[in-house]
């Protein structure tokens, strides 16, 4: 369980994110949704410990992650990231990239890593080097690295966004899915109102740094906060 209290972070005097709360449960997904600069990468990344708040704390299963006393490191906090600019190590095959924070017995990482390969449709890629692949499929071996240690926290900022239709669609249920089946608690960054109705069981809608309204997706839909809101899903049909 993910718990986000009051989280305010200030670059320069300026506040990006303003008092933003939320909490995920175990298998549940959290869309961050708003309009590009409205923090929510910002937010990520204070959940994932590259940024440092000004205040406010993030717990994981009820142990603090950062407060106002301490900050754990990024490696230390059991969270998977998957960012805009994910980037693969060049020097390792696809294979060897997905293993990267694998710890154990040779054939159960070998395992694992067939496994997840095979979810994100690279089957007998393994052996390939990353400069092989398209953008695309490079996308879907950072996806598959993200997911092999099960990280109990997932974060992902528009993860999704540089694949194709045909593709997107599928992986992305697919891999939404496998994390709820692992009870993995997801924040997914979208700016794509339709996609945070198809996946989310809560959605949290951000303007300037803050979070204006939050619920089930249904709910914001049918009920939004303000006229912005509104307009904001106007585009669903
Ligand atoms: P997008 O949808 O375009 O990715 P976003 O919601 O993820 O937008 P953020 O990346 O969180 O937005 O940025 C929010 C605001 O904070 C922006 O105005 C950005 O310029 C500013 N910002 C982000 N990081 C820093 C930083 N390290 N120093 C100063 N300003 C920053
Ligand atoms: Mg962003």
């Amino acid at each position: 369980r993910l718990e986000v209290d009051h989280i305010t972070c200030r670059f320069d005097g300026r506040e990006v994110v303003r008092d933003v709360s939320f909490a995920v449960r175990p298998g549940e997904i959290l869309c961050l949704l708003g309009p590009s600069g409205c923090g929510k990468s910002t937010s990520l990344r204070v959940i994932a410990g590259i940024e440092r708040q000004s205040s406010g704390l993030v717990r994981a299963d009820g142990a603090p992650l950062s407060d106002a006393r301490m900050h754990l490191p990024p490696e230390a906090r059991g969270v998977g990231l998957i960012f805009q600019d994910f980037a693969l190590f060049p020097h390792l095959t696809v294979g060897q990239n997905v293993a990267f924070g694998l710890r154990g017995p040779r054939a159960a990482m070998a395992a694992r890593v067939a496994e997840l390969l095979e979810r994100v449709d690279l089957g007998g890629y393994a052996d390939k080097s990353p400069h092989m692949l398209s953008g695309g499929e490079q996308q879907r071996v950072a996806l598959a690295r993200a997911l092999a240690p099960r990280p109990r926290i997932m974060l992902m900022d528009e993860p999704f966004s540089g694949l194709d239709n045909r593709l997107r669609d599928g992986i992305r249920d697919e891999t939404l899915q496998l994390l709820k089946d692992e009870g993995t608690a997801v924040v997914l960054v979208t700016h794509e109102p339709e996609e945070a109705m198809r996946m989310a069981d809560q959605i949290a809608l951000m303007r300037d740094g803050k979070i204006v309204q939050k619920g089930a997706p249904y709910n914001i839909y049918n009920a939004p906060c303000d006229k912005a809101a509104a307009a904001f899903f106007s585009d669903i049909n």
